[in-house]
């Protein structure tokens, strides 16, 4: 069977050539044919010898996942879902600013963690994507933009683990995933510029830091762990003590010399004052230098939550400020297309209507791959399901 080569970073691609009878070198010379030049076909790679473009067309393939649909938001933002079969399907979000172009990444079809604020963790758990799955939605959205752009430089910038899934409980294939993301014969991504996102695996806190330091953001919500194991229940195992002592030691291996807070904004839930006051003192008491970003809550029906108002966002945000925590807050950007923080369903809570759909989608997917300049559209191609 064909392996995809999209599954390995440069050593296990460099075993996989080893396997073939190939030197080291090539598995480089392959990586970049992949990572940088976005290369799928084996003949395309010129300077690679015939011989072994016939046995990598033999034993090899760069498998893409199939795209099943493409919105476009009126800020730039692009959402793209991806289908990673069994009805199951994926989302990542394009975010370009002036400065940068970051990239949100799923980990998993679905969460295992359900949290009560979050829509994919509505959905419950379906499974874990594989390294490929998880590099195959930076390798596509890189070089479709660049295609889209005219551009041969570097798009993406930036990534962030926080599309859909908890990637800490996703270990083994997340690490592949970030090395080549790394990688300077890949993407070459600063580690500063790689946030893994958690809602706060402790165990595999300290293996990250271990394995492959970068950028991490701690999924606070609550600064009291009755409130957060009501709103987060990964806290019943990990609570907040073993949960700050952890980002302690991650920051001993970080690439940042801080720890990013996100803390998302819900009424009457954990958004008074003296939450702002009790998280001030958390962060004293446990000696974790960080900054924190309030993150507007993205409603959903079955929440049964709401917003904070916007007045309350920022007496929150004044109170950490003066307290001496830095804090911003969290642009909402896509919303017109579902695409912000926590609205990445990924429709599996409808498995069958994604499965019909695809068949539907097929013709209008294909077209999009094939022709990146259909990007061009600035209304939804496909209207969004309801979340
Ligand atoms: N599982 C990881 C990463 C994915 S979630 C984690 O929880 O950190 C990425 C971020 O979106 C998290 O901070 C999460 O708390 C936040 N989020 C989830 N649902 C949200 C919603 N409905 N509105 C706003 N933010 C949400
Ligand atoms: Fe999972 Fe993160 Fe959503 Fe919680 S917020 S359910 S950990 S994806």
């Amino acid at each position: 069977m064909a392996v995809n080569l999209l599954d390995f970073d440069l050593e296990g691609l460099t075993a996989f050539c080893e396997s073939l009878g190939e030197k080291k070198f090539r598995a480089t010379q392959l990586f970049r044919w992949v990572h940088q030049k976005g290369a799928s076909s084996f003949d395309d790679m010129s300077d690679l010898a015939k011989s072994l473009r016939d046995k990598l067309k033999d034993h090899a393939e760069v498998l893409a996942l199939p795209v099943l649909t493409q919105h476009i938001s009126s800020d730039g933002t692009i959402k793209w879902l991806f289908d990673v079969g069994a009805g199951d399907a994926v989302e990542a979000v394009f975010i370009p600013e002036a400065d940068r172009g970051t990239l949100c990444v799923s980990s998993q079809a679905g969460c295992a963690v359900g949290c009560r604020f979050c829509s994919t963790g509505h959905q419950g758990f379906s499974r874990n994507l594989k390294t490929w799955e998880i590099l195959a939605q930076l390798w596509f959205a890189e070089h479709f933009l660049r295609k889209h752009l005219g551009t041969t430089d570097r798009v993406i910038s930036n990534v962030v683990m926080m599309g859909m899934g908890e990637p800490l409980q996703n270990y083994a294939a997340l690490i592949p995933a970030l090395k080549t993301m790394l990688d300077d014969h890949a993407y070459g991504l600063s580690r500063r510029r790689v946030t893994v996102s958690t809602s706060g695996v402790v165990p595999m806190m300290d293996r990250l830091g271990q394995d492959c330091p970068v950028a991490l953001a701690v999924s606070l919500h609550a600064p009291q762990d009755a409130l957060r194991d009501n709103l987060v229940p990964l806290n019943k195992k990990y609570p907040l003590a073993e949960l700050m002592s952890a980002c302690v030691r991650y920051l001993a291996h970080a690439p940042r010399d801080f720890i990013t807070f996100e803390y998302c904004m819900l009424a009457g839930v954990n958004d008074s004052s003296e939450h702002a006051l009790a998280l001030l003192a958390l962060v004293r008491d446990s000696g974790v230098p960080c900054k924190f970003n309030l993150i507007p809550f993205n409603p959903f029906p079955a929440s049964g939550l709401t917003q904070s108002a916007p007045s309350v966002v920022q007496a929150f945000s004044n109170i950490l400020t003066s307290g001496g925590v830095v804090t911003t807050v969290r642009k909402t950007r896509g919303d017109d297309i579902d695409a912000a923080c926590g609205q990445l369903a990924g429709d599996v809570k409808d498995r069958t209507r994604v499965g019909d759909r695809m068949s539907k989608q097929r013709t209008v997917m294909l077209h999009l791959v094939r022709s990146p300049e259909a990007a061009t559209h600035d209304k939804p191609i496909h209207e969004p399901s309801s979340h």
